[in-house]
């Protein structure tokens, strides 16, 4: 078996099992991307994707969409090495588009508190959008703590850390295929 889709894998002193495999990510990418469409058909939404984590989602969601969005990446401080989140002061780099009566579409990796979504959230209500939804892989709805909820969700998961297909822990895991649990 590849390493990129073992059962479990170690990261530092800890160790993950596969959670969700590729498979039910691309059928849940793909009706993510049907929904898009759907809501979207005929407009060229703005898609903001969060870096890091978002890469590989977005890299996979965008190219299930048949309208033309135009895509941007920005970047909001983050966990940094530790496996919980944190209030701290969040500061937006990289946007450098206009929002002002755009149909914005925030592209995340995951929610967790929402404290990083809601920021970004709120910071475009500012700009005048036309609108500003968000669209998350997962989405850990036990921990969330305010702010508006993700408008589409791929999976719904537990509070559990997860690494995989983008999401790191230490900027170690992005590469792997699936999405591991940390056991
Ligand atoms: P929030 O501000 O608490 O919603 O956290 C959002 C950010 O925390 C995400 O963009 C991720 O970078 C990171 N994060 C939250 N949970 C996890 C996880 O289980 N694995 C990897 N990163 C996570």
């Amino acid at each position: 078996m590849p390493p990129e889709t073992r059962a479990t894998v170690q990261i530092g002193q800890y160790q993950f099992v596969t959670y969700i495999t590729e498979e039910q990510i691309r059928h849940r990418v793909a009706e993510l991307g049907a929904r898009l469409n759907h809501d979207y058909a005929g407009r060229t939404p703005l898609m903001l994707v969060i870096l890091n984590g978002a890469f590989m989602f977005a890299a996979d969601l965008i190219r299930e969409l048949t309208m033309a969005p135009e895509i941007e990446f920005v970047r909001i401080s983050t966990y940094g090495d530790s496996m919980t989140s944190s209030e701290n002061a969040q500061v937006l780099l990289g946007l450098e588009i206009e929002v002002d009566g755009r149909d914005v579409i925030i592209v995340e990796d995951i929610v967790d508190t929402g404290y990083t979504t809601q920021y970004l959230q709120e910071y475009l209500e500012q700009q005048g959008p036309a609108s500003v939804r968000l669209v998350t892989l997962l989405f850990k709805p036990d921990n969330f703590k305010g702010g508006t909820p993700p408008d589409y969700v791929g999976f719904d998961i537990p509070p559990a850390f997860v690494v995989g297909y983008g999401l790191d822990y230490a900027q170690r895991g992005r590469e792997l295929r699936c999405i591991y649990q940390q056991v």
